[in-house]
């Protein structure tokens, strides 16, 4: 997990204000820090950013369930996840937390 982005999400709850991430890239299934990283390839699944690592290792179930089609995006060819999942999402991208679902109770501590 990258520190700043955990201040980030921080700043996100507890503002409700839209936070810009900048470059920052975290694998969203095993949270790695890949910002700097060089490695090359992976996937957006769903509207998950999965890691060339975790991409490869979840791949043959995502076959064996018949979801290759929420298989979004992909690297291209030689390119790292990083400038992948930035030009994914494209620039300005933030973090926004909105509070307070009307339709659920709200719970008591
Ligand atoms: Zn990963």
């Amino acid at each position: 997990m990258n520190e700043d982005l955990d201040r980030k999400w921080d700043e996100a709850a507890r503002t409700g204000q839209a936070i810009p991430i900048g470059d920052l890239v975290v694998c969203d299934v095993c949270n790695d820090d890949m910002t700097a990283s060089p490695a090359i390839g992976g996937f957006i699944f769903g509207t998950y950013a999965y890691c060339p690592k975790c991409a490869a290792s979840h791949l043959t179930k995502i076959r064996e369930y018949g979801e290759e089609h929420m298989i979004r995006a992909r690297a291209q060819s030689g390119e790292t996840f990083a400038d992948f999942v930035r030009r994914y999402r494209g620039p300005d991208s933030t973090i926004r937390i909105i509070k307070g679902n009307p339709i659920l109770p709200e719970m008591k501590p």
